[in-house]
């Protein structure tokens, strides 16, 4: 398509399940690079700020960054009763990152990043999402997270797993030995959290991910929130923990005497957002526990 003037109007599309596309607008090509895991594109769009693409699959757009590692980091960090250790897996954007470090329990934090591209380039055109990935708590390592779950003999109080759909090397990050190793990481009360699709276009992700999950943890829950930039615009994390209850072990006091501001997450965001339509319970019937709310 061009305007009056004959420029090229440019759009990124992302085509989920080839069945929907989904696109944005672009202003500037800032960052294109091929890594030998994926192609990495940062691009600045009109609408959305600068967004990071892999494989033509939107990561994060500046726009609505916020919900995603909020939730994916504050549901968990309030829940835990005291998260010293955290094990972020992917997330070489640094979003996560940064709202795990905005807790001050927190003494240790560790991102395993298969590709130094999408890292570099996020601290180079996106910073205030990647600028977390500079902080002194914070130990980067660039490696696979699947061969890291199974060799790390440490122990986390809470693993995020921020990883890419499950195809190319995120492929394993949603297989059963991947969340053996990782139950075996987490200490006494620890929770994982990970990266669980979209509960309109990816039922059947789910329903394999968290029957590979089930024979791991204890609880196994999944929540959902709203997102401008994935397809059908509801994303979902699941919650899987070796005891503690998102609903049961949650002092919304903690929320508030934190004193970390938030755009997304609120302690009435945190229960509400366990509540599931009726088509995901019934999906996810015999593979998700449900919650006392
Ligand atoms: N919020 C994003 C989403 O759901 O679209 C995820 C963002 S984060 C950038 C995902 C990262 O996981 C990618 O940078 C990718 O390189 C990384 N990744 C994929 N497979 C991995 C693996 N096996 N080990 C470590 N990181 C991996």
């Amino acid at each position: 398509m061009t305007d009056k003037h004959n420029k090229l109007d440019l759009w990124v599309a992302e085509t989920h399940q080839d069945i929907v596309s989904l696109g944005f607008k672009v202003k500037e090509t800032l960052f294109s690079g091929t890594s030998p895991y994926q192609q990495v594109d940062v691009v600045k769009t009109s609408g959305h700020g600068v967004m990071l693409l892999n494989d033509g699959i939107v990561m994060v757009s500046e726009r609505d960054e916020f919900v995603y590692h909020e939730m994916i980091a504050h549901v968990p960090l309030f829940t835990h009763p005291n998260p010293k250790r955290v094990l972020i897996i992917g997330g070489g954007d640094g979003g996560t990152a940064r709202e795990v470090l905005r807790h001050p329990t927190v003494e240790r934090a560790v991102v395993v990043e298969i590709d130094e591209m999408v890292v570099n380039a996020c601290k180079a055109h996106i910073p205030s999402i990647a600028s977390a990935l500079e902080d002194s708590r914070l130990e980067l390592l660039i490696d696979d997270g699947v061969k890291y779950a199974a060799q790390c003999r440490d122990a986390f109080d809470v693993v995020l797993i921020d990883s890419t759909d499950p195809i190319g090397p995120a492929q394993p990050l949603f297989d059963k030995t991947f969340y053996k190793n990782v139950s075996g990481l987490l200490s006494e009360n620890g929770i994982m959290v990970s990266q669980s699709e979209s509960p309109f276009y990816d039922s059947q992700i789910q329903e394999s991910m968290f029957s590979n999950q089930r024979p791991f943890f204890e609880k196994i829950h999944m929540y959902t929130f709203s997102t401008l930039t994935y397809p059908g615009g509801l994303w979902s994390f699941g919650f899987a923990s070796r005891g503690p209850c998102p609903i049961r072990d949650f002092n919304p006091q903690r929320v508030e005497a934190s004193g970390i501001a938030t755009r997304y997450y609120t302690p009435e965001i945190h229960k509400a957002t366990f509540a599931l339509p009726a088509f995901v319970r019934q999906s996810l019937s015999g593979l998700i526990d449900p919650v006392p709310l």
